[in-house]
């Protein structure tokens, strides 16, 4: 599986989501027509106030002896994707937006390494991107994290125990005697950002890219449990192509589609406060 959910539970919600799920702005989305009006236009000169920049860390999902899912002529998902995320930083660096990828080459850093490196920051977004292994080529899915027993307090039941891997357990252990949220929780805080930049990300690419899904999708995408920011996963169809151009064309539109979908999005739990009181 290349994006990795929490097996069945990720099914049954990923089927019974996407008829229920609710646009949390309808105003905001509507705004998707027509070009972000909130970036900034002069490019030269950045201003000697501390602005409180947007960092957005792109996620190429996989790498090193991870390939991801694997093409007919051997193309590597972990590939594609560093690809895919070269492109969207140009875009978003265009943007005057801070970007960091989670790798720059073909390392394999762990799900926790990925998640540290944002859960740090302040006023942070992170996208994680995947290539699946079949599906309409061209088309593309945003998926936001779902808790299994969403709403409920945070306690290990059986529908809602966390994946028990050992990064896992030692992080929780670690911040047991701290006033830190666990680790396996991060997310928790964050779910309606999550799913309102979620929207505003599918919303752009069914635009450029035609008979992709209206709406996101919510799962519990293993990398994105453990991310206290608004995190999402946007997966590429598909890595089943004889013809690696199919794969490249995407990524120009993926980037800008990107770019525009983050110049609209205003957490919802965070609004984006500048000391010289800009709007
Ligand atoms: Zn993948």
């Amino acid at each position: 599986m290349t994006l990795p959910v929490r097996s069945q539970q990720g099914e049954r919600f990923q089927g019974k989501q996407i008829s229920q799920l609710q646009v949390p702005s309808g105003a905001q989305l509507q705004q998707n027509t027509s070009p972000p009006t909130n970036t900034p236009q002069i490019p030269q000169s950045p201003t000697t106030e501390e602005a409180p920049t947007l960092t957005v860390v792109l996620d190429p999902a996989h790498g090193g002896a991870d390939f991801g899912a694997r093409g007919p002529t051997g193309l590597a998902e972990s590939d594609v994707v560093l690809d895919f995320a070269r492109a969207a930083r140009i875009a978003l660096e265009a943007q005057r937006l801070r970007v960091l990828l989670t790798r720059e080459g073909n390392q394999d850093p762990t799900f926790d390494a990925r998640s540290a490196m944002i859960n740090g920051l302040t006023n942070a977004i992170f996208i994680s991107l995947h290539v699946s292994s079949s599906g309409p080529v061209g088309t593309l899915r945003t998926y936001y994290y779902l808790f299994p027993s969403n709403g409920t307090p945070a306690v290990n039941s059986a529908a809602g125990a966390p994946p028990q891997t050992a990064t896992a357990q030692t992080s929780s252990a670690q911040l047991t005697h701290s006033s830190l949220i666990q680790w396996d929780e991060a997310q928790r805080s964050s779910v309606d950002s999550s799913r309102q930049l979620a929207f505003l990300v599918q919303t752009v690419l069914v635009q450029r890219f035609k008979g992709s899904p209206d709406a996101p999708i919510a799962a519990p995408v293993r990398q994105l449990r453990t991310i206290t920011a608004p995190a999402i996963a946007i997966e590429v169809s598909s890595i089943d192509v004889t013809d690696a151009k199919r794969l490249d064309q995407m990524a120009q539109p993926l980037a800008e589609a990107i770019g525009r979908a983050v110049a609209e999005f205003h957490p919802l739990s965070a609004p984006p406060t500048t000391p010289s009181g800009a709007h």
